[in-house]
């Protein structure tokens, strides 16, 4: 009695760290240069400007349950039936429609760790148990990832290629893997940045799903299509696991704005790839002067580099941020550099000369 008290949050709550730990600091002066997300540096092109601005004369009204339209686009895109399709409010919004469709306290979830950081906060979130395999030399220790996998595991999240080390796995290695993983396990092949993997050998998620019924591919607007303040990401997987995730998907959640500008993205793909083009040149071009001037620089399948900077990682990020460069430091292990606007890598090639590079 008198004692005020509060209502009790789950107590997983407790255990579940911040999205991201601290975002970099700009200089008080100058202009500074958001390398730290992975975003892509290019604004909306003027078509898809005039669309957002035409759908905001109507958000008076709400949008669809499920984009519908953006669901058929999809599915011509990808030729693939609609019910193939999950859309939601960013690939993050469609992992918590996995978390809360599929896993229950006391599953498994194994994934490589450093991976995506939002994984261990689906698992813990659902009260599952987070199983992290070691990634070797920043890859995929696929054979790990199969060995890790117990009748408890619920579901596998694969980062492909992976964030924050940028690296890739090809695609034998990788059906090889996918046809280790038991039928009862769910595996989430996350392809955020899959239109910058420009090889022969990049696996095809849109294509692999289709004789895999526990295979879900997630993609995304946020990066290549440059629509990431929008939020919008999608999903590919038979009936089955489509089905369960659009249940548990927010009602309306991807909105009108959202809709529209990816309608018209996909417009105008051939445009948008252009600029992917670019931004993988520009990534090739940041890796061969930093390896150049002696940073350790891993190979990138994405839009960002990973420097294995080690215990230097905090202290050079803070020499690029006095510059405006705003990189995300992983302490004790690396730097994730997103690859910007051509002015902003030669600011960062101009720093790097500056600073010399860790001893390795
Ligand atoms: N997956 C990976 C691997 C990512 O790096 C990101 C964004 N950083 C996302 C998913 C989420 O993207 P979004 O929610 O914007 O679609």
């Amino acid at each position: 009695t008198g004692v005020p008290s509060t209502p009790a949050p789950r107590a997983v709550l407790a255990g579940i760290p911040a999205y991201v730990p601290k975002p970099p600091a700009p200089p008080a002066e100058g202009p500074s240069h958001r390398l730290f997300l992975n975003e892509n540096p290019y604004p909306p092109l003027p078509s898809v400007r005039k669309t957002i601005a035409q759908a905001a004369a109507q958000t008076n009204y709400y949008p669809t349950i499920h984009p519908e339209r953006l669901t058929d686009a999809l599915a011509r895109r990808l030729d693939v039936p609609p019910e193939h399709l999950v859309t939601g409010p960013g690939s993050v919004g469609i992992y918590q429609q996995i978390g809360q469709a599929l896993l229950e306290p006391g599953d498994e979830v194994v994934y490589a760790w450093p991976s995506f950081e939002a994984y261990p906060i689906v698992a813990r979130m659902a009260g599952a148990v987070p199983v992290e395999v070691p990634l070797v030399d920043g890859v995929h220790d696929l054979d790990a990832m199969a060995s890790a996998i117990t009748p408890r595991t619920k579901a596998v999240f694969l980062c492909e290629p992976n964030n924050p080390t940028g690296t890739a796995v090809g695609t034998a290695e990788l059906e090889r893997f996918l046809d280790r993983v038991p039928g009862d396990v769910l595996i989430v092949l996350d392809e955020a940045y899959f239109e910058f993997y420009r090889s022969p050998n990049a696996p095809d998620g849109a294509e692999l799903y289709r004789d895999r019924p526990n295979l879900v591919t997630l993609r995304t607007f946020s990066k290549a299509y440059g629509l990431a303040g929008l939020r919008v990401g999608y999903g590919v997987a038979q009936p089955a696991i489509a089905e369960a995730l659009r249940k548990c998907a927010v009602p309306c959640g991807v909105g009108r704005l959202a809709e529209e500008a990816a309608l018209t993205a996909l417009r105008v793909e051939a445009e948008l790839f252009e600029r992917v083009e670019r931004i993988v040149a520009e990534r090739e071009r940041m890796r061969e002067a930093l390896l150049g001037l002696g940073w350790e620089v891993l190979p990138s399948a994405t839009n960002f580099l990973w420097l294995p900077t080690g215990e230097a990682s905090e202290s050079v990020a803070q020499e690029w941020e006095r510059r405006g460069l705003l990189v995300r430091a992983f302490p004790g292990s690396g730097l994730r550099v997103t690859v910007g606007s051509p002015e902003a890598n030669d600011l960062l090639i101009t720093a790097a000369k500056e600073i010399s590079p860790p001893a390795r």
